[in-house]
């Protein structure tokens, strides 16, 4: 089963489950305050599109002096 991080909005912490996929969306409860509010943390961290470095989409080298834009 793959781990999951979630956030709870009444304390604030967040901690880690095992879950299966399919109750991955699902509230889970807080091992601090054990509130059944908290919510699975979904990271953007890999988005795929996002330009980071500036640019346009003919230059991924993150500058337009390359290709004239
Ligand atoms: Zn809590």
């Amino acid at each position: 089963m793959p781990i999951y991080e979630y956030t709870c909005p009444d304390c604030g912490k967040t901690f880690e489950l095992l879950r299966a996929i399919r109750e991955a969306d699902e509230r889970a409860v807080c091992p601090d305050c054990q509130s059944a509010a908290a919510k699975r943390i979904v990271s953007n961290f890999f988005s795929p599109g996002l330009n980071v470095g500036g640019g346009c989409s003919g230059c991924a080298g993150g500058n337009c002096q390359s290709c004239g834009h």
